[in-house]
């Protein structure tokens, strides 16, 4: 028998009659600039001295055929999750410091969206390790990320301050064919105050985003913008939110800040959490606590379902 797990008023898109603020105005995290993400073929990739470099693509982005995508989401090549889900880490202390509620509330979510284990290990695993199997590693850095002149083959990440001043960027490996094997996502310190608060410029609400977005791209999210414009992308129904993997980032403005958007990144990670095989539990109806399912008005299970509800595996 099920017992709801989500039932906040926030799921039933209540805050539509909230003032929304405008989205802070930012020259993007990515924006107009060059793309923020990547992906490599093998999983451990790991600096040598101040430069770590990127430079095979996984099979599944040579494909013919295009990664799968929905309205307002879309994959940027592999599409499965693997069934025993992931741990995130942290290169040092630091960025446990500053990253580390974010990345825990990321988790959360990403734990309620694809049913899979995505636990959080605070012990920093320093700048020089070679990643496994199973784990995003997420660190803070000046200027990480150096973008390849063309395309998304050809990612550096530096350590030694010379990237793309105001990028952040975020990488999964695909080590088994059309599996998101791990990933690696890195946070422009600029975006943060000296001491690890989010920059006045960009403020809370931005910053839950913003880390959401990254751990994005080392699941193999792309990009859910519509063109080549820098935030156009589809805006949901439940209270104008547009998804968190748009760029720039807009995604939710309001206390939901953070978590994937219903409408939207959520039926991506749902399907990478599905192609791996994850039981999910059905959308657009409430299993009660007498274990009955209400159907959502009109029945509209597919696009623009604003109830989310889950039913809990004993
Ligand atoms: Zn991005």
């Amino acid at each position: 028998m099920g017992t709801l797990l989500q039932s906040s008023p926030s799921a039933f898109g209540t805050d539509a009659k909230r003032p929304e603020p405008a989205p802070p105005a930012v020259a993007g995290v990515t924006g107009s600039g060059p793309d923020d993400f990547g992906a490599t073929r093998t999983d451990g990739t790991a600096f040598k001295g101040d430069v770590m470099s990127l430079n095979t693509a996984p099979a599944s982005r040579m494909a013919a055929a295009a990664p799968p995508q929905g309205e307002g989401w879309k994959l940027s090549g592999a599409t499965k999750l693997p069934p025993t889900g992931y741990t995130i880490k942290f290169y040092d202390q630091k960025s446990v410091d500053w990253l580390g509620r974010y990345v825990k509330a990321s988790a959360a979510d990403l734990r309620r969206v694809t049913n899979l284990s995505v636990t959080v290990d605070t012990t920093p695993v320093g700048w020089d390790y070679v990643r496994p199997k199973g784990e995003v590693v997420i660190g803070v850095l000046k200027g990480p990320c150096v973008p390849p002149s063309g395309g998304n083959t050809g990612w550096k990440v530096v350590r030694d301050g010379s990237g793309t001043a105001n990028l952040s960027c975020g990488f999964y490996a695909s080590s088994v064919p059309s599996t998101v094997t791990s990933g690696h996502a890195y946070i422009d310190s600029e975006f943060f105050t000296a001491d690890g608060k989010p920059s006045a410029s960009r403020g809370e609400t931005y910053t839950r985003n913003h880390i959401s977005h990254e751990l994005g791209h080392t699941l193999s999210l792309d990009h859910a913008n519509r063109s080549a414009t820098p935030g156009d992308c589809v805006k949901g129904s439940d209270s104008g939110q547009q998804p968190v993997m748009c760029t720039p980032a807009y995604a939710y403005q309001d206390k939901r800040a953070g978590t994937y958007v219903q409408q939207f990144d959520m039926q991506g990670l749902r399907h990478l959490a599905k192609g791996g095989g994850a039981a999910l539990p059905p959308q657009g109806r409430v299993t009660g606590l007498a274990g009955k399912c209400l159907d959502v008005k009109g029945g509209k299970t597919v696009n623009g379902t604003q109830i989310q509800l889950w039913t809990v595996p004993k």
